[in-house]
């Protein structure tokens, strides 16, 4: 079986050519920054995807997680891996220097991520939610919890979770019911979460939950929610950890895949009262909760990105090495890459990898730019940018690494089917990634509902007019004339698409909802599209000239993108527009 080899060289090519980290870096916050050490950095983090974290993939995946006591206990090779993680400080490579990170650009953080991710995913959900809880308390926390809580989580002395779950509470948080009683200086939780992802572990000095929770006079739904940080262990006067918070893992679930990852059961306050601290203001705590989930949005879409490669990678070696039938030109019987079919799955996978690697790579430069421009009209445009595309980011990459871990699989014929291979644990781990951190039917609502009709299409319309814009240049070379014909077509798909919602969705109730899920698919398809022609137009112009046959592998993969998978949007739009009663016509009793 191949291990996982970061593949470095299209990494690097993207976070140059697509990223727009020229104009990142010219951000008083980075001046201590150059490619070349964001270049150096992202290679390191490869380094230690390939030879720590790969290493314990199929370790986690075959030995469960456990409650032992009132702890969770993995299987160790974790917890080496994780001491190995926080001493090289890879948790803090984004953190602001004012809590002890690095302070480095977002991309750097992304790309670094891929890496991780793609090797060992049920490991890296740990640091992943450590990173978004540690933007939520940034952004709403007190001077005070900053100070005491940020350096820590950076250091990757103690972890984040994510405490939202419970079990009549799901995709709808309005029905919450944890309850929060301010008693003094903080309030007392108590309730029950569920799927809370790394909820406990052994390897770090403290658990920092994140929780929703209610106060007794909290006005009904959404506005009635507030965030609390409820340490696993309460804080002694001089930070260092004291007596244990009335909070603990019950139970983990038995699942279909991120084996090693413990999806816990969490009890807050079955005596007392568990101990916690308001994030935020009283009843606001959804806002709090946002930033979490959206970093976290982007995190989960560079996991389907990640294991999309991982799988990819582990069917071109078994193509390049397993010899099956005649094919023309080959003495012998052939290898089965040589056979058409099996080449063009390599490339479905292949192709789309790479547009959801410049796609998401593109969406954290501009998550920089509205973070860190001091222009202010900048910040405003990329804000807008990365609202519209984060339910874009986190849906569209996990909905093709269904179909792309799946396509593995299938290059290994019966061989797939088998454990031994990995190809399985793969498809077995994607299956997640389109259910947590918001289904992809929650994240199509969000797109067609606030990004585009509660906007009145504007961030939609700027989209489209920076996408049309390539088209001259596109034209105007002739090695890219297909492409961007695709391209224009794919646009024209999505502007027609977006119209009709703008127009039918007020006069329906049913219409948006009917068409989101076909609409974020069609909008996937044609950004993935957008960014492999920026791609292709860098190497027409001169990048990576120094590595012809990368130069050209490019042009060629983005070509095939144009020819086939472009052409989906076509299916996309049209189902997107069919109109509510296509779905909703048949009645109940009729399914
Ligand atoms: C392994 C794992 C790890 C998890 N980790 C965490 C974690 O760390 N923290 C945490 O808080 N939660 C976590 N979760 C919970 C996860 O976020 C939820 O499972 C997810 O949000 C869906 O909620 P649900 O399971 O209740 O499904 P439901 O909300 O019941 O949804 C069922 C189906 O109905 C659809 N649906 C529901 N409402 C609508 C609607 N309004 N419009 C259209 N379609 C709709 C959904 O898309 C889905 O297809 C985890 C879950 C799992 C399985």
């Amino acid at each position: 079986m191949t291990d996982y080899i970061p593949p470095l060289k299209d990494m690097l090519f993207n976070i140059r050519a697509v990223s727009g980290l020229e104009r990142i870096l010219e951000f008083e916050n980075f001046a201590d920054f150059d490619a070349d050490v964001i270049d150096q950095v992202v290679e390191e983090a490869g380094k230690f995807a390939a030879d720590v974290l790969s290493p314990i993939n199929i370790p986690g995946d075959r030995t469960p997680c456990k409650v032992v006591g009132k702890e969770v206990v993995t299987v160790p090779e974790f917890a080496a891996a994780y001491a190995q993680f926080s001493e090289n400080g890879w948790l803090s490579l984004d953190v602001s220097p004012e809590y002890d990170g690095m302070g480095m650009p977002g991309i750097t953080g992304i790309a670094a991520s891929e890496t991780w991710q793609a090797a060992c995913l049920s490991f890296m959900l740990c640091p992943m939610l450590t990173s978004g809880a540690i933007a939520a308390i940034e952004a709403h926390g007190t001077p005070e919890m900053k100070k005491t809580y940020l350096p820590k989580m950076a250091s990757g002395a103690w972890a984040g979770t994510m405490n939202l779950t419970e079990p009549q509470a799901g995709s709808d948080l309005s029905v919450v019911a944890t309850r929060a009683v301010p008693d003094g200086d903080h309030y007392r939780i108590t309730g029950t979460k569920i799927y809370i992802t790394w909820g406990d572990q052994t390897f770090t000095e403290n658990v920092v939950h994140l929780v929703l929770a209610r106060l007794p006079d909290a006005p009904q739904g959404v506005r009635g929610i507030s965030l609390f940080l409820v340490p696993k262990y309460l804080l002694n006067d001089d930070g260092s950890c004291g007596e244990l918070n009335d909070v603990y893992a019950t139970s983990v679930e038995h699942k279909l895949g991120i084996h090693g990852s413990p999806t816990c059961v969490m009890s807050f306050g079955e005596n007392a009262g568990s101990v916690g601290y308001l994030v935020g203001e009283e009843n606001k705590g959804l806002a709090g909760m946002f930033t979490m989930m959206n970093h976290a949005r982007i995190g989960v879409g560079v996991q389907g990105l990640g294991i999309s490669e991982r799988a990819y990678q582990l069917a071109r070696s078994y193509a390049l090495d397993r010899k099956q039938g005649r094919a023309p030109g080959v003495k012998g019987t052939a290898t089965i890459i040589h056979h058409p079919d099996v080449r063009r799955m390599l490339l479905v996978m292949k192709s789309q990898i790479e547009a959801m690697r410049a796609a998401a790579y593109y969406t954290v430069g501009m998550q920089d730019i509205a973070h860190h421009s001091n222009n202010e009209s900048e910040r405003a445009a990329a804000s807008a940018r990365l609202a519209l595309l984060t339910p874009v980011i986190k849906a569209w990459p996990t909905e093709v690494a269904q179909e792309l871990t799946s396509i593995g699989v299938q290059i290994h014929g019966g061989m797939g089917f088998v454990e031994e291979t990995g190809a399985a644990q793969h498809m077995r781990d994607a299956r997640i990634l389109t259910i947590y951190e918001g289904t992809t039917g929650i994240q199509a609502l969000d797109f067609v509902g606030r990004k585009i009709m509660s906007d009145e299409g504007r961030a939609m319309k700027a989209l489209i007019e920076e996408m049309k814009s390539l088209d001259a240049e596109l034209r105007g070379d002739e090695r890219l004339a297909e492409i961007g014909s695709a391209l224009s077509e794919g646009v024209q798909q999505l502007e027609s698409a977006s119209a009709w919602l703008l127009e039918q969705g007020p006069l329906d109730p049913n219409a948006a909802g009917s068409a989101s899920v076909n609409m974020l698919m069609l909008a996937g398809v044609v950004v993935g599209g957008w960014q492999m022609a920026r791609a292709a137009l860098a190497i027409t112009n001169g990048a990576a000239s120094d590595d012809p046959s990368f130069a050209s592998g490019k042009l060629l993969t983005v070509q095939f993108y144009a020819l086939h998978i472009m052409p989906k949007a076509r299916a996309y739009h049209d189902a997107a527009i069919a109109g509510a009663g296509s779905v909703m016509d048949l009645k109940e009793d009729q399914f």
